[in-house]
């Protein structure tokens, strides 16, 4: 199960949670209760092999975890 990066805007908490893709994002920061948090989308490293495109994209391997 992937772990997302989120921040309040408010308070400036950050934290991690545990989700699957299929749930919603976490929009109210559990410290302030405000709705200001913001998912970080953290620099996942993209390789690029041989000549062409190749993209590891995490959403299409559906299989397994
Ligand atoms: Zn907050």
């Amino acid at each position: 199960m992937p772990t997302y990066h989120y921040r309040c805007k408010n308070c400036s908490y950050d934290f991690t949670a545990h989700q699957s893709f299929e749930d919603d994002p976490i929009t109210v920061c559990p410290e302030c209760g405000q709705e200001q948090v913001r998912k970080i989308y953290s620099a996942v490293p993209i390789e690029f092999k041989g000549s062409g495109f190749y993209r590891t994209d995490g959403a299409s391997k559906s299989s397994g975890k």
